[in-house]
């Protein structure tokens, strides 16, 4: 049957004893110093880029521990590592559990890391506990999931949801100008096979991704845990901005095509149209910027810099995304400067399925685990997988909602209780597609 459409009552698998065994706390913290040993970085925090050498020795770690635990494993065209375990049911479809080990430059060493340590744990507390489910058990390392090298992210994810075409890969270019494909061959993928790496839907029954949360809601409410309604989208577009590179004090002010001072307006124009109530729940941002010649006795003749439209709403985010640039080409034309615009990326929002959160909402009761419902701001391997198979999503408290950055921190204790929860979660649907799977 499809689980799109199973009915929502998660009741039917309640009433077993919950097994009593626990997330091994030291284990989690030895897995996430290993993994982050990986590309530990002399400026702060942890650097593994995506289609790095670094992101392939974490990946290449974890397959070693899956393979331990009797996986067999395989990496994908475009570096997704996949485990697979079989269940004691022949014939049926996967519970796959995972995240990314791919980090921004200097960023933390728990966004992702703590996904795919904790789906790990998750199997070995199986192990310990003598359970066998009867569902197969995959662990997904997806690659590339952060767009912090070539703009676009979920690389790994989109691949697997057949959202990528070979040409993009040739198209997207990171700041030294090596293509996204180039990259993946560099490191042994193989780009032009893109195709093999989607995902067969009928292969998987739900994914599920535990992650920190990367902003303050839990932490400030209070709750152990929260479950993810609606992933939000995002709209990242590139606008270059050709101006003329003249002396700073030569040129009479009212002859000046300035770059800079027309990027300036719009990025403050930007700002206020997602303050403005109307895009209320809109965040959009200009993280990058790039000037030249740079130089302080020259007026700059050329800005590129990119802008980020996130919203839980598709119509919301997309108004938002075509009024920043109807606004831009207007301040350009004022001012004399030429706009060129690129869509970098294109994501929708994704709602998560009801009765995958009313599953993980039950295993919460019945530990004893505070949670509660929220939108995740930041975008996800969940969200993308969500086009194909059932996806739900765990998140943890951070330490000030702080990530990306060095300071990035979960405590021990809070990982500890989501890979509990995550652990629970996989029991309950494993009975629970034994029944209507
Ligand atoms: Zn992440």
């Amino acid at each position: 049957m499809d689980l799109r459409s199973a009915p929502s009552n998660p009741d039917i698998v309640i009433g077993e004893p919950l097994p009593i065994v626990k997330p091994d706390p030291q284990r989690l913290v030895a897995n996430l110093r290993a993994i982050n040993e990986i590309g530990s970085d002399p400026a702060g925090g942890v650097t593994r880029l995506a289609f790095t050498p670094q992101e392939r020795q974490s990946h290449d770690l974890a397959a070693e521990w899956l393979r331990d635990l009797g996986f067999e494993v395989r990496v994908d065209a475009v570096g997704n590592t996949i485990g697979r375990r079989q269940g004691s049911r022949t014939g049926t479809h996967a519970i796959a559990l995972g995240s990314h080990l791919d980090t921004v430059p200097c960023g933390g060493g728990f966004d992702g890391t703590v996904g795919v340590v904790g789906a790990v744990e998750v199997v070995r507390m199986l192990d310990t506990a003598g359970l066998g489910l009867e569902s197969p058990l995959m662990v997904v390392i997806f690659a590339g999931e952060e767009g912090a090298r070539f703009g676009e992210p979920c690389i790994g994810s989109k691949a697997a949801a057949g959202m990528l075409t070979e040409q993009k890969l040739r198209r997207l270019q990171d700041d030294g100008g090596v293509t996204l494909a180039d990259a993946m061959a560099s490191v042994g993928m193989e780009p032009h096979r893109l195709q093999t790496a989607r995902w067969d839907p009928a292969t998987v029954a739900a994914f599920l991704e535990l992650h920190i949360e990367q902003a303050r809601v839990l932490e400030s409410g209070g709750q152990a845990v929260g479950l993810v309604d609606v992933i939000s989208g995002s709209t990242r577009l590139k606008l270059d901005i050709l101006g003329r590179a003249e002396h700073s004090g030569g040129t009479p002010m009212e002859l000046r095509r300035d770059a800079m001072a027309a990027a300036a307006e719009i990025i403050l124009g930007v700002e206020g149209l997602a303050n403005d109530h109307r895009h209320r729940g809109t965040r959009a941002t200009v993280g990058r910027l790039e000037v030249r010649p740079n130089n302080i006795t020259t007026i700059p003749g050329r800005v590129n810099f990119a802008v980020d439209v996130r919203d839980v709403d598709t119509d919301r985010q997309r108004a938002a995304a075509r009024e920043i640039v109807e606004r831009a080409y207007w301040i350009c034309e004022r001012r004399g400067v030429e706009l060129r615009v690129e869509v970098m990326a294109d994501t929708s929002p994704a709602v998560l399925p009801v009765w995958l959160r009313d599953l993980m909402g039950k295993s919460c009761s019945d530990l004893g685990v505070g949670f509660r419902t929220l939108a995740s701001g930041a975008g996800h391997d969940a969200a993308i997988v969500s086009r194909l198979v059932p996806a739900g999503m765990l998140l943890i408290p951070c330490q000030d909602g702080l990530s990306h950055v060095p300071e990035e921190w979960a405590s021990v204790s809070d990982i500890v209780r989501g890979v509990e929860v995550l652990f629970h979660v996989v029991l309950k649907l494993d009975a629970f597609l034994a029944r209507w799977g």
